[in-house]
């Protein structure tokens, strides 16, 4: 059985004294689910402070982004062993507002896969369409292609133990949410995708949807077979909006 996953994705925003509020609230207000798991990514400063509001609570934490080298001559690059001093569980990789903003490849975000998963880190890759794509009816190849830097090179084994985030492209950010039969749609594509090669990864892998998750939608995508979680940006910076988010996926037993 898959437990659900809600991931909140800070983005480039916060300060100590707003994000204190943030951590304050969030271990209150989910403290009585344990049903569900938490994890919240913050920009890389953030790390330290994270560390020490979240460590003995069962909110893990995370970072937006890697280096694909272990070390050496990149300035202004955080390696994956560096997360790992701050005890960080988790990392989004191919978030589309880096793909775009930074022209990142596909094959980079494969080797910041390979090299999270290196170190035990839990890569989280985004996956998802432009609305051009979707209303050309190829948003099933695009996303086929973007899992195949992965499958093809690495082995579909790799994505146990990993979770993969369907992100429209169109709906982060807009308000324009997925509807809840488009995300099990687009779901259950990735699982078959992957369960081709490898049946039991498929099974296991954590599929979550983000793009304008809020607290009228979430039980409505959240109950759906294929999702298992969501990544929530705008709405994980406030308590009340996140932690109702987190309630609703707490309701669904799987
Ligand atoms: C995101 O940051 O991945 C995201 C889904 O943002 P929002 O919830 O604001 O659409």
């Amino acid at each position: 059985m898959r437990r659900k996953i809600v991931v909140a994705n800070w983005k480039m925003h916060g300060c100590l004294a707003v994000n204190l509020r943030l951590f304050e609230g969030y271990k209150q207000k989910l403290a009585a689910l344990s049903h569900t798991d938490f994890v919240v990514c913050v920009p890389y400063p953030y790390l330290a402070q994270a560390q020490l509001q979240l460590q003995g609570t069962h909110i893990a934490w995370g970072a937006q982004n890697l280096a694909k080298y272990p070390e050496g001559a990149f300035t202004g690059e955080v390696s994956a062993s560096m997360l790992r001093d701050f005890e960080c569980q988790f990392v989004i990789l191919g978030h589309s507002e880096r793909s775009t903003a930074y022209c990142e490849s596909g094959e980079n975000i494969a080797d910041k896969f390979m090299m999270a998963k290196s170190v035990g880190l839990t890569p989280i890759l985004c996956v998802g369409e432009t609305l051009q794509e979707r209303e050309s009816g190829v948003m099933e190849r695009v996303i086929a292609e973007q899992l195949d830097y992965l499958l093809q090179t690495r082995g579909a084994e790799v994505f146990a133990d990993s979770i993969i985030s369907y992100e429209p492209i169109w709906a982060i950010g807009t308000g324009l949410s997925a509807s809840p039969d488009q995300a099990q749609s687009m779901h259950e594509f990735i699982r078959g995708r992957i369960a081709k090669q490898h049946s039991s990864a498929a099974e296991g892998l954590r599929i979550i949807y983000g793009g304008s998750v809020n607290p009228s939608n979430a039980s409505k995508l959240l109950c759906m077979p294929d999702v298992d979680g969501a990544l929530v940006g705008r709405c994980s910076l406030s308590v009340e909006e996140f932690s109702a988010i987190c309630e609703a996926a707490g309701q669904i037993q799987v």
